[in-house]
């Protein structure tokens, strides 16, 4: 595995391999690798010639009280973990690198008419600037790494669903691929954070799973009243977590809020337990 830091040795280095004729899929990530990662490396290295890794814990998504100081950043552990996935390039710059002295250019995403962008719905309420700093590192990597396949986990999906418009509205030359959310036995779906909770704290946040999976089962059984359905999951949720910010069932591609029972939906979870916010979803097929 070659690791390179700079991001103009890097983008030389891809355009190198594109001259070639050598695909290259690339695995986006924050670092603190767990299963969830892996299973997108996996998918990358079935479907690609050349496979890239970043690490890079963007701090432009983070609140100003949010957790970017003190993110996990297990380094020596990661390099390990993508080695063993026969990653071939990890790119990890630096804040400096990516954002210079002088930065001043943000990808930003309007409302339609009435419509509130995807940026400021959902976790955008709760994380104001958060999916600006997504966007805007996404499209800085797509640039560097000109990949031909994107691998993102459905765990973030409201992410997945901005990065999916981002590709089309700015014609990126790239295949997405969403691959499903990871979880742990108990149904927590993993995530770098897990490991701010407490054996105690982990153990409420299965409430969260067990709560969405219900809502889907609720629906199977024929009860499709979905404001009533909704109501009745946070009702269940809200006594087991600190603070639910949404529980939301909504429309898989646009995330706008349904009152009506669509083929597929989304139900979409934002919670805080003991101070760490966790997210989860399922995707109900009517
Ligand atoms: P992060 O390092 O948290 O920024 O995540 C990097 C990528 O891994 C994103 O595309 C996430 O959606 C994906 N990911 C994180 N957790 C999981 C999970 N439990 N299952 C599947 N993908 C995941």
């Amino acid at each position: 595995m070659k690791e390179i830091r700079n991001p103009k040795v890097l983008a030389e280095e891809m355009s190198r391999l594109h001259g070639q004729g050598k695909s290259i899929g690339f695995v986006p990530t924050m670092g603190a690798l767990h299963e969830g990662h892996l299973s997108l490396l996996r998918a990358a290295r079935r479907e690609n010639a050349v496979v890239v890794a970043s690490i890079f814990v963007n701090p432009t998504q983070f609140g100003p009280k949010e957790d970017f100081r003190r993110y996990p950043r297990p380094l020596a552990k990661d390099r390990s973990l993508l080695k063993k996935a026969k990653v071939d390039y990890l790119f990890r710059p630096s804040v400096q690198a990516m954002y210079p002295e002088g930065f001043s250019f943000f990808v930003g995403m309007e409302d339609r008419g009435r419509r509130p962008a995807m940026f400021r719905i959902l976790c955008g309420k709760f994380r104001p600037g958060h999916f600006r700093g997504v966007a805007t590192i996404v499209t800085k990597l797509f640039h560097l790494v000109q990949p031909d396949r994107v691998y993102f986990g459905a765990k973030d999906y409201q992410q997945a669903a901005i990065v999916r418009q981002l590709i089309r509205d700015l014609h990126f030359a790239v295949a997405l691929r969403i691959l499903p959310t990871v979880r742990e036995k108990g149904g927590l779906a993993m995530s770098s954070r897990n490991r701010y909770l407490s054996p105690r704290d982990r153990n409420r946040a299965l409430a969260i799973s067990e709560t969405l999976f219900w809502l889907r089962r609720e629906f199977r059984g024929g009860r499709h009243d979905l404001g009533r359905l909704r109501r009745a999951a946070m009702r269940r949720l809200h006594p087991k977590v600190d603070h639910l910010e949404y529980l939301e069932i909504v429309d898989p591609v646009t995330l706008q809020s349904l009152r009506w029972r669509k083929r597929r939906m989304a139900a979409l979870t934002a919670c805080v337990v003991n101070k760490t916010r966790l997210i989860d979803n399922v995707i109900i097929h009517a």
